[in-house]
């Protein structure tokens, strides 16, 4: 474990163990002395630095990270980086991600009230699918990011959010629908913008699963 990894684990710890006491009534020890979520997502950025534990650096303009509100209840995970979000080093900011926005619109919500980020985060050459290595590499990051937000529920975008975050090879349409609950967190998985867009009728379905994260959430925005 290098020193930056080592002084992330001791935050995450004594973060842990200061929200510990404060479910047992002992507020008096100020959150202030502990980092912010912004914060420790800023130090994760940094300890990917100008990344080459995979094979994509070699491609890409600009590494995304992810984008929202590091205390979002929501988190969307999508699969990896197109040409448009490689450009602006942003998620979800191509044709696929303005459905994206249109959907969150849709739940009442906006994309600065949720955290939004990808399981890889650098664009495959020609949008190809991630291959096992690349998501090997990059997994690591996804799960900080998710433990850092501690997000109430997760919505999985399509196939390779769904099958990382689930360990599975379940095929969406069968893995949809329902909530899953993966370790600490509530997951819900559904149909890639992408997909929808080139399956309209498929947005019905995709509604359905968002309807069961806005009732997990009780709409308590
Ligand atoms: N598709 C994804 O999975 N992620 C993006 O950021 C954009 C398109």
């Amino acid at each position: 474990m290098n020193q930056n990894n080592a002084v992330l684990e001791i935050i995450k710890d004594v973060r842990e163990y200061l929200l510990s006491l404060k479910e047992t009534g002992v507020d008096e020890i100020g959150m202030a002395a502990v980092l912010t979520k912004a914060q420790q997502l800023q130090m994760l950025r940094d300890k990917i630095g100008d990344c080459r534990r995979c094979k994509l650096w070699s491609g890409r303009t600009n590494i995304v990270f992810g984008t929202g509100s590091p205390d979002a209840r929501l988190m969307f995970a999508g699969e990896g980086p197109g040409q448009e979000e490689d450009r602006q080093g942003k998620p979800f900011v191509g044709r696929a991600g303005e459905l994206l926005t249109k959907m969150i619109t849709a739940m009442g919500l906006t994309r600065d009230n949720v955290y939004i980020a990808n399981v890889i985060k650098c664009r495959p050459p020609g949008n190809r699918n991630p291959e096992d290595d690349e998501i090997a590499a990059c997994k690591p990051f996804l799960n900080e990011q998710i433990d850092i937000i501690r997000p109430e529920i997760i919505c999985a975008l399509g196939t390779f959010a769904a099958h990382t975050l689930l360990d599975t090879k379940t095929r969406i349409s069968d893995l949809r629908g329902r909530i899953h609950e993966s370790g600490k967190y509530k997951i819900v998985a559904t149909f890639h913008p992408a997909y929808l867009l080139r399956n309209p009728n498929e947005k019905r379905r995709a509604w359905e699963d968002l309807q069961l994260v806005m009732k997990e959430l009780g709409r308590r925005f």
